[in-house]
């Protein structure tokens, strides 16, 4: 792809840069090492952490892609930079958790690592000063943060990324223990996964030693924090290709397979619709 211009700064954010391009449906993401913690209380600078970020998330997307996922992702420009989609962020994030840790751990007082069937898909308000704090689907609806279509699709979309990322990360050796997506909105109307997957917003565990392999190193001073991000994606680009241990997804089978393998998921809502993803 031919490398477009950056043009002028469109946001900046904690973590990443957004600029404008001469297209105006397409923008450039540009990685940063700065890396905040407790809604922004606690900052400070990981070497080499936005090359990892940018790497991870440019890695991963495609193979969501291929795995039926829409995303904003077009392609990595840098070490750095990554040509994107423009979207609109839809301010609802979304957190997927395999087991408890962090702040569900201590609003439930349950112990860090604890599996959680079925896995926990939670959504809160994108709002740092707020603090992002936990919404259910109506007050998402209701406070006109999405529409109940959108939370539908948000919620079988972070299943299925859910889904590949388990078995794409236990053949890395990593234990996905949690994460959290965001979600857009492109000119033309497509919800698509927007922002980054990395150490910054996935929990990983090794999965021998249980060694935190995440941003909770920095989180919670643990040393050894560009380490463990060089590490993730040393072992993810190492994998590339590898034979993945997923549930059922062949498009023969589509049909079936959205029925069945959600099923666990979506046990406690009633009234759904068939989801054609
Ligand atoms: N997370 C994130 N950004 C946020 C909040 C959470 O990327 O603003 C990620 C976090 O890294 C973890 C998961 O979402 O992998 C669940 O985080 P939790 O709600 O437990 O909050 P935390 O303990 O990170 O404050």
């Amino acid at each position: 792809m031919e490398r477009p211009d950056a043009r002028e700064m469109l946001y900046e954010g904690k973590a990443k840069q957004v600029f404008a391009t001469d297209d105006p449906e397409r923008v450039i993401v540009r990685y940063k090492d700065d890396a905040t913690a407790f809604n922004a209380q606690k900052r400070g600078t990981v070497a080499g952490k936005g090359e990892v970020n940018n790497a991870v998330t440019a890695l991963l997307y495609p193979e969501l892609e291929d795995f039926g996922v829409p995303t904003h992702f077009l392609a990595r420009l840098s070490e750095r930079e990554q040509l994107v989609r423009r979207v609109r962020i839809v301010p609802v994030e979304v957190i997927v958790r395999n087991r408890a840790a962090g702040t569900f751990a201590s609003r439930y007082g349950v112990a860090e690592g604890r599996p959680l069937d079925p896995t926990v898909i939670e959504f809160c308000l994108k709002s740092d000063a707020l603090g992002d704090p936990p919404m259910n689907a109506a007050t998402a609806v209701a406070l006109g943060h999405a529409s109940e279509e959108e939370l539908e699709t948000l919620f079988d979309l972070a299943a299925e990324v859910n889904d590949y990322l388990l078995a794409r990360f236990a053949v890395a050796g990593l234990d996905l223990v949690d994460f959290k997506l965001e979600f857009g909105v492109t000119g033309d109307g497509e919800l698509v996964l927007a922002d980054e997957i990395s150490p910054d917003t996935c929990r990983l565990w090794d999965a021998e030693t249980g060694e935190k392999l995440d941003k909770d190193r920095f989180r919670r001073d643990l040393g050894g924090v560009e380490e463990a991000y060089h590490e993730v994606r040393r072992r993810l680009e190492a994998t590339v290709g590898a034979a993945l241990d997923l549930p059922e997804h062949d498009d023969a089978d589509h049909e079936h397979h959205d029925h069945e393998h959600h099923d666990h998921l979506h046990a406690h809502r009633e009234g759904e619709e068939p989801h054609d993803a």
